[in-house]
C-alpha cells in the first residue's frame, strides 16, 4: 500500500497556510526532500510549458514552491521540459506563460537541446525497443515530476505517466529519427500520415500547428515532408474533420506510454523521483494544443507521492468521481451524475496506462489517501 498525500483546492480561512501555495508547502514537507536530495545535486523539476494558446499550465508560483523546497536541501533545481515546438519558440512560450528564472527561482532549460535532438537511447521494452530519453533527464540524478492532470484526445487521461513518457522523451533521435522518439508511441506500423480528401475542408489548421512546417497544400492536395516528420500527431489531433490520421491503436499507445515511463525511470536510482499532481484547470485536452478550453471538472487539489502508479490511480479515481462543470465540453457531452467525464469526452482505455505501469513494477494501484489540511 502506497501513501498519497492530498490537499484540497478549497480554501476556507483567510490565512496563508490555507492558501493553495501554502498547502503545497506542507505537502512538499511530507516527501522529506532532505533525505532524497544531497547538497549540490542537480534536480530536474519537470513540467509542461504549454503552448502559444494553451495557458492553463501549472502556475509559476507553484513551481517556485517546488524549487524552494529543493533548494532548502542544498540541491540545485532547474525547471525543464522537452522540445515540442522548436526550442527557441518553446522558450518563448515558457516565458509568455510566466516561466523564467526570475519567477521560478531556478534556470528554465530545455532537456533535449534547442533542436530536440540531444537524447540518449535507453532500453524500453517489446513495443518500443529503445527510446530516446532527453539527455538532461537521463544525466540528472533526481527529479520532481510536476504534472497538470487533464484530458487528452489520444490518451483519455494525461497525468504523470504521460509526463514521463511523452514529456521526457525527445521528438526525434539524432541518428535514429522519429522511430526512437515519441513518434514511436504515436504512430504504429510503417504507414505515415493518412489524408482523406473527401473529408478535408482545407482549413489548414494542421499546417499551422506543425512544428517543422512540414505540411503543404498545393492544387487541392495535401503533402508533407515524410522524412523530416516527427510523427508527433499534432496535425492529426487538431483536424476536427477526421481527414488526417496517424495509424495508431489505443492499446499499444497506452501500453507504450507505460513502457517509455519505465525507460525514463530506469535512469534514476530508487527514491530519487517524486510526483506532484496538480488536479487544477482540468481541461479536456493537452497543454500542447493550440488552445485551452474551459475546465470540465472543478479544481480538486494537489497530490504528492513517491509512487507513480499510486498517485496516478488516486488522481484518476478523484477525477472520475467529480461532478461535471456547466458551460464546458462536459455539458456538451451531456454528462450525467456518475458518468466518467474524461472517458465521455475522450473515450480511450486510459486505465490501461496505469495497469501497465503497475505490471512493469513502477508502483502499486493500492493507495491510502492521506488528507493534509492546516
Ligand atoms: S486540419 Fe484536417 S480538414 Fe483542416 S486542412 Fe488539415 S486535414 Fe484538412
Ligand atoms: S506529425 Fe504532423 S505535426 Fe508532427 S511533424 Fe509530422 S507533419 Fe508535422
Amino acid at each position: 500500500m502506497a501513501t498519497v498525500y492530498f490537499s484540497t483546492a478549497r480554501t476556507l480561512r483567510w490565512d496563508y497556510h490555507h492558501s493553495v501555495p501554502g498547502k503545497l508547502e506542507a505537502l512538499l514537507g511530507k516527501m522529506t526532500f532532505s533525505e532524497r536530495f544531497t547538497k549540490d545535486e542537480w534536480v530536474a523539476v519537470k513540467m509542461h510549458w504549454g503552448s502559444h494558446g494553451a495557458f492553463r499550465i501549472i502556475p509559476p508560483v507553484m513551481i517556485r514552491k517546488v524549487v524552494d523546497a529543493v533548494k532548502a536541501t542544498g540541491a540545485k533545481p532547474f525547471v525543464t521540459d522537452t522540445v515540442r515546438i522548436m526550442g527557441l519558440d518553446y522558450i518563448d512560450v515558457a516565458n509568455q506563460n510566466g516561466l523564467n528564472h526570475l519567477s521560478c527561482g531556478a534556470p528554465v532549460v530545455l532537456a533535449d537541446g534547442l533542436y530536440g535532438r540531444d537524447s540518449i537511447l535507453v532500453k524500453a521494452g517489446p513495443i518500443l525497443g529503445d527510446i530516446a530519453v532527453a539527455s538532461a533527464i537521463h544525466d540528472t540524478p533526481a527529479m520532481v515530476v510536476c504534472t497538470h492532470t487533464k484530458g487528452h484526445i489520444n490518451a483519455g487521461y494525461a497525468g504523470a505517466i504521460k509526463n514521463l513518457a511523452m514529456g521526457c522523451v525527445s521528438s526525434s533521435h539524432r541518428l535514429e529519427g522519429w522511430k526512437k522518439g515519441r513518434g514511436a508511441m504515436h504512430c504504429h506500423g510503417e504507414l505515415g500520415l493518412q489524408w482523406n480528401p473527401e473529408l478535408c475542408t482545407f482549413c489548414e489548421q494542421c499546417k499551422n500547428v506543425c512544428p517543422l512546417h512540414s505540411i503543404e497544400f498545393k492544387d487541392g492536395t495535401f503533402s508533407y515532408h515524410e522524412k523530416n516528420c516527427w510523427h508527433c500527431g499534432r496535425c492529426s489531433r487538431v483536424c476536427q474533420e477526421g481527414a488526417l490520421t496517424l495509424p495508431q491503436d489505443d492499446e499499444t499507445f497506452q501500453k507504450s506510454m507505460a513502457e517509455a515511463a519505465a525507460a525514463v525511470l530506469s535512469t534514476f536510482k530508487k527514491g530519487k523521483v517524486v510526483y506532484v499532481n496538480f488536479l487544477f484547470q482540468i481541461q479536456p485536452e493537452c497543454d500542447c494544443m493550440p488552445v485551452a478550453d474551459v475546465p470540465v471538472i472543478q479544481d480538486q487539489g494537489m497530490m504528492i507521492s513517491d509512487d507513480l502508479v499510486a498517485v496516478e490511480q488516486a488522481s484518476l479515481d478523484m477525477l472520475r468521481a467529480a461532478p461535471a462543470l456547466p458551460q464546458s465540453a462536459a455539458e456538451e457531452a451531456q454528462i450525467k451524475p456518475g458518468d466518467d467525464i474524461l472517458f465521455k469526452i475522450n473515450p480511450r482505455p486510459m486505465q490501461l496506462q496505469i495497469d501497465e505501469a503497475e505490471r512493469l513494477g513502477l508502483g502499486t494501484k493500492k493507495y491510502e489517501l492521506v488528507r493534509i489540511e492546516p
